[in-house]
């Protein structure tokens, strides 16, 4: 198997540091930059205007001399790390230069000089109209005096003065995105346990499945989708092997079940051919061997009856009928067998008519495999209920005889193919274990139930639902 997903994941990891690092160092760097120079702008227009409201005015009202202005600007500059303050006239005359001390005779003047170029706003960067060799932040703010514009005070910040601050901060951020980076390891973490390492090993157990190590076992402690994945996968495992053992001892069973009719049946034929059973015997035997076809007959349809039952998709041929004269028909069928073994059949059913919505032949065959078993499992002089109630929209039918019980750890089984119980086999010879299958997988697909009540010994009663006929629930609603 490639490791492929995790390789996927370690790369999205990768790409994740790499764009964050791009972005740090483009989108962040550039936001940085301008926070600053945005910032830097406005503390220092906020100094200009001070200082041009406070000392620069004196000057120009002449209240102090150029030189004590110099002083007090220059010991201001020292605390702005590396910006100069300028006084510049109107004309572009630099008045005073906290860098420098400008002798009265030296005129220098800014050419071009032109306060208007901040254009709304208060600074502008550049080389100050070729003043420095490097970019500047200028800060503009005038100095008035008797309502008139006197000069600008000007303050200049290297650009690369900026860019080190923010480099500080950029610098910050880089640092966040490595912690941030290492941080989210805890996903890669949390990634490689809670998803990858259970994955595998569900990739594991679907291999061994595969390869038909169905008892293969494993196990996913974990209650999300993957705890969830892992125990359907394994009750699915579970499953295939359970309904695989059913099949053997399916099969198993039908040899069985076949072999031993046709054993006898040509056991008493070779018999007859070579002899071994005399002529005048012949009529007794054969007739042995037709009760054992009938047996082979009665197998071959039941499995048939089955395997048409269990096929997906039975569509049921759902009809209206009256379910009381369906047990009268079925009593009445039987009525030859009851008279050999004096049983009686008691009918209490409810109403006269009982309209019910099912498959007519499928109960008709409920009802048949029902009372074939109590009258086979029934003593002689015995009577058996059929009885029927209504509740809740369903007719409930009880077929209850008094003959040799199931015992109650067989109750569970008697719907199982082929399972007879050890007492029936005496009193049934011909019995394939097949009615109760069927009559469970017919009242499955209706949708109902069907429950068996028994004390060994003492009789057995099966009762099972039917949804009653919408016309009858709306004869009730009236
Ligand atoms: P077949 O129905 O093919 O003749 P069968 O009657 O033996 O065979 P089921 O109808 O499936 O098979 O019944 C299974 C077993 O359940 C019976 O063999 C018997 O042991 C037990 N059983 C069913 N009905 C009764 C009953 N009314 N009284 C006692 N035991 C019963
Ligand atoms: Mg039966």
């Amino acid at each position: 198997m490639k490791r492929t997903l995790y390789l996927k994941f370690l790369i999205a990891y990768l790409l994740f540091g790499i764009f964050g690092f791009i972005m740090v160092a483009t989108f962040v760097s550039n936001m940085t930059f301008e926070h600053c120079k945005r910032e830097k702008a406005e503390s220092l227009y906020a100094e200009a205007t001070q200082i041009a409201n406070t000392y620069a005015a004196d000057l120009y009202n002449a209240e102090t001399s150029l030189d004590t202005v110099h002083r007090q600007l220059s010991a201001l500059s020292a605390y702005m790390a590396g910006a100069k303050i300028w006084i510049v006239n109107p004309s572009g005359r630099l008045v005073l230069d906290s860098s420098k001390i400008i002798s009265q005779n030296e005129e220098i003047i800014v050419d071009g000089f032109d306060p208007t170029v901040t254009a709304g706003s208060y600074y502008t960067i550049g080389t100050f109209w070729g003043c420095f060799t490097e970019d500047n932040m200028s800060v503009f703010a005038p100095i008035t005096a008797n309502y008139k514009v006197q000069a600008y005070v000007v303050i200049h910040l290297p650009i690369s003065q900026i860019r080190k601050n923010a480099d500080g901060y950029l610098n910050i951020s880089y640092l966040m995105l490595v912690v941030m980076f290492l941080l989210s390891l805890i996903i890669l973490i949390f990634f490689t346990e809670l998803v990858y390492i259970p994955l595998r090993r569900i990739t594991q157990a679907t291999e061994q499945y595969a390869s038909g190590n169905m008892d293969y076992e494993f196990s996913v402690e974990s209650e999300d989708e993957m705890g969830y994945l892992a125990a359907s996968l394994s009750y699915m495992a579970g499953e295939i092997a359970r309904q695989e053992d059913d099949q053997k001892k399916f099969v198993a069973n039908v040899s069985h079940d076949f072999r031993s009719p046709l054993t006898s049946i040509r056991g008493y034929l070779s018999a007859m051919l070579d002899g071994t059973i005399p002529p005048e015997m012949h009529e007794k035997y054969l007739g042995i061997v037709l009760n054992e076809t009938e047996r082979l007959t009665k197998l071959t349809n039941g499995l048939l009856t089955l395997n048409n039952l269990n096929a997906r998709g039975m569509l049921l041929e759902r009809a209206d009928f009256d379910i009381n004269q369906v047990i009268r028909n079925t009593a009445a069928s039987f009525e030859m067998t009851c008279l050999e073994k004096k049983i009686a059949i008691e009918l209490v059913l409810t109403d006269d008519k009982m309209l019910v919505n099912a498959d007519l032949s499928k109960i008709q065959q409920v009802l048949y495999n029902l009372l074939d078993n109590a009258i086979k499992f029934s003593h002689h002089d015995s009577v058996i209920k059929i009885e029927t109630t209504e509740k809740r929209r369903k007719v409930f039918v009880s077929v209850k005889d008094s003959g040799i019980g199931i015992p109650k750890e067989d109750q569970k089984m008697v719907f199982e193919r082929f399972y007879k119980s050890d007492a029936s086999r005496g009193k049934d010879k011909k019995g394939t274990g097949l009615g109760l299958s069927i009559v469970k997988e017919i009242i499955k697909a209706h949708g109902e139930n069907i429950n068996c009540i028994s004390t060994y010994g003492v009789g057995t009663e099966f009762i099972f639902s039917i949804p009653k006929a919408a016309s009858m629930d709306s004869d009730e609603e009236v």
